[in-house]
């Protein structure tokens, strides 16, 4: 089944997923920030990542600007390299951890400690010790057994402060494997069978642990207000209760993130203005009707803000036509996007550098490594005469993707580079098997 295919000149909508600066370069070719993709692709191989700095910190002010009472903390795990923390430290941002690798990262790059917070519903000792040490911000206790272990690490002169991670019961989420808000998944402590509130009686009685506040992440990628306003209720009906049981006024409220974006064109984003309306509302309204002072906010997009600010670039390294099938492989997959493997997700991928006027067709792009399940793009429309040595484009590929490349097949991991005002720099270089044989150190 083939298609005949429009004038090639981008649409609007097509670019509707793409960073703001990108523009229309010759011969097919896209520009970001400036610089040509296929120039990046040359300087610096592929497979690569772009991330467009304008467009980050472009997004980080947009948060600023429709929640300009709350913190807005950056969910480090989407992606963070030191150029991040700057551009996080610079917008006035805070940071979300959940390791101590990505604090120490953090904190050596010169970023404040105490607007950091760290996460993880299984923090290790030494998770524990580095933020102690560093003296982070905010400490989410996410399980009974951590409260005891915490105070002590602190010790009985010691001081710091902490969240509870509430599971309000809202299934909210683009898929199974990102809903966190239900309580049958492993994060957080439930209001409804009463965890939460044993938990925060036990945190009461440890003096060295001041509790600032609430905190829920619903799950990733929701596109509705409704969760978080239903989020809003539950917390603020749990801090009430506690007002009521204990005297507490807790001054923070954490709603997390999860906000969700557009992967392809037609797609619906989280309105980011509404939740802030929405929610400023809920949380003043429910507060009013407990008697309580309005909580700060803190919310911690990460998706929403380095997802469509990043770009991967793959060269085609074969076409194998099987069958009804056509198979474009691509010198990457798996090991620096496992995100298709793991929730079925779909790309908006275009042929970037050449103007084809052949037809379009279904193909399916994979990856280069050895598992069937390893495919970036499946069923999506690419000129007919799509060869090897053509070059792939992916948009929304800045979150999840590199933060979560793996070692498979020792590919080794791709570079990140970052355009800016037409100039490209390398912000990570590509994992080279030098790196991978030095870590070998065994016979
Ligand atoms: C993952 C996570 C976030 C960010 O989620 P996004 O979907 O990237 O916005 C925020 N807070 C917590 C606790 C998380 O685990």
């Amino acid at each position: 089944m083939t298609t005949v295919r429009e004038p090639a000149v981008t649409t609007s909508e097509e670019l509707s997923v793409w960073p703001a600066s990108t523009a229309e370069h010759h011969r097919g070719d896209l520009a970001v920030g400036g610089v040509p993709l296929t120039e990046v692709a040359e300087r610096f191989g592929t497979p690569v990542y772009v991330m467009d700095e304008a467009e980050v910190r472009e997004r980080c002010r947009t948060y600023r600007d429709a929640f300009p009472e709350a913190e807005v903390l950056y969910a480090a795990k989407a992606f963070l390299c030191r150029a991040m923390v700057h551009w996080m430290a610079e917008e006035g941002l805070g940071l979300d951890v959940c390791s101590a690798g990505e604090l120490e990262l953090a904190v050596t790059t010169g970023f404040p400690a105490e607007r950091i917070v760290l996460h993880g519903n299984a923090k290790s000792p030494r998770d524990l010790e580095t933020a102690l040490r560093l003296g982070v911000g905010r400490i989410v206790i996410d399980s009974p057994s951590e409260i005891a272990r915490l105070a002590a690490a602190v010790g009985p002169g010691g001081h710091q402060k902490v969240m509870v991670r509430v599971v309000p019961g809202i299934s909210a989420g683009g898929h199974e494997k990102i809903r966190t808000g239900t309580a049958d998944q492993k994060f957080g402590l439930s209001i409804a069978d009463g965890y939460a509130q044993h938990a925060i009686g036990r945190i009461l009685d440890q003096p060295q642990l001041e509790l600032t506040g609430l905190h829920c992440h619903l799950g990733s990628q929701i596109t509705s207000v409704k969760p978080y306003l239903l989020a809003v209720r539950r917390m603020v009906g749990l801090m009430a209760r506690l007002h009521e049981q204990h005297g507490l006024v807790l001054p923070e409220l954490n709603l997390g993130g999860g906000h969700g974006v557009a992967y392809r064109p037609g797609e619906q984003a989280l309105d980011l203005t509404a939740l802030a309306r929405k929610v400023r509302a809920e949380l003043s309204e429910a507060c009013a009707a407990a008697g309580l002072p309005v909580p700060r906010l803190i919310i911690e997009p990460g998706r929403a803000i380095a997802g469509p600010s990043g770009i991967a670039l793959y060269h085609v390294l074969s076409v194998k036509r099987t069958g009804d099938h056509t198979f474009v492989a691509v010198d990457g997959g798996m090991s620096d996007n496992p995100r298709p493997a793991l929730y079925g997700v779909r790309y908006a991928l275009r042929l970037i550098g050449r103007q084809s006027t052949a037809p379009t067709a279904p193909v399916t792009v994979v990856g280069r490594h050895c598992e069937a399940g390893d495919v970036i793009a499946a069923d999506v429309q690419l000129p007919d005469d799509v060869h090897p040595g053509d070059l792939l484009a992916v948009p929304v590929a800045g979150a999840y993707h590199v933060s979560m490349a793996s070692g498979y097949n020792m590919v080794g991991r791709p570079p990140v580079v970052a355009v800016r005002d037409g100039h490209a720099r390398l912000l990570v270089r590509r994992e080279s098997l030098d790196d991978i044989r030095s870590r070998d150190v065994g016979l």
